[in-house]
């Protein structure tokens, strides 16, 4: 099963996209995650997405696309996978679609996890990364037992660069409305969008989106 995961940043995009994929059986890819890593590692891709992802814009349409491409024509995406943060803009969305036939591939959902703007801001400045395994948490919402300490692996946890200050993160979300908001309605009219409501558990989401996706198999 091919899936494209979307919502506004904060909606618990990345632990539903673990939870999907671990439970289907399919490659999870995110482009965040794609970046963050080539920004770690210093690279030039990475410098240049660096810059963007401080200020909370996104990254250039043809980077983006590029590195999304090379990733899908990989054996192992044959089994099925979830993109998670792309498309961004239409114009992705469009490139995503070339890419799919060219490899003879279809999309089978897209589901949006829909979350109101106060309750985003609180849970993006609030949230914490493990610096080792990954595991997302939050502050006030769901702190680890040590504050600072991952339950799972022991690493310390982080704050992600684009997360700290209340301006990025509202930054981040009027440019997922301008760019992100109009894929809504382009995938409604494929007929492919699944809206699910996010402001729940996310054992809860999950549950809606299982319930969904078992419809479509
Ligand atoms: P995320 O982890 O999905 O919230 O992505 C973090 C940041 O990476 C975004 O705020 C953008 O700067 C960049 N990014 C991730 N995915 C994309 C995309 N599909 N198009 C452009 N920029 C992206």
């Amino acid at each position: 099963m091919n899936i494209v995961l979307t919502g506004p940043p904060g909606a618990g995009k990345g632990t539903q996209a673990e939870m999907i994929a671990a439970s289907y059986k399919i490659l999870h890819i995110s482009t965040g995650d794609m970046f963050r890593e080539a920004v770690e590692k210093g690279t030039d891709m990475g410098r240049k997405a660096g810059e963007f992802m401080k200020a909370g814009q996104l990254v250039p349409d043809d980077v983006t696309i590029g590195i999304v491409a090379e990733r899908l024509a990989q054996p192992d995406c044959e089994q099925g996978f979830l993109l998670d943060g792309f498309p961004r803009t239409i114009k992705q969305a469009e490139a995503l679609d070339d890419i799919l036939t060219g490899l003879s591939q279809t999309l089978h959902a897209v589901i949006n996890i829909a979350v109101p703007d106060e309750v985003l801001i609180e849970r993006m400045t609030g949230r914490l990364t493990c610096s080792g395994c990954k595991t997302i948490y939050h502050r006030t919402f769901q702190p680890p037992q040590v504050e600072g300490v991952c339950d799972k692996c022991g690493s310390s946890l982080q704050q992600r660069g684009d997360d700290t200050a209340v301006d990025t993160a509202k930054n981040r979300l009027a440019v997922y409305k301008k760019q992100t908001n109009p894929l809504l309605e382009y995938y409604k009219q494929k007929n492919l969008l699944v809206n699910v409501n996010g402001q729940r558990s996310k054992d809860e989401v999950f549950a809606e989106i299982r319930q969904n996706l078992e419809a479509i198999q």
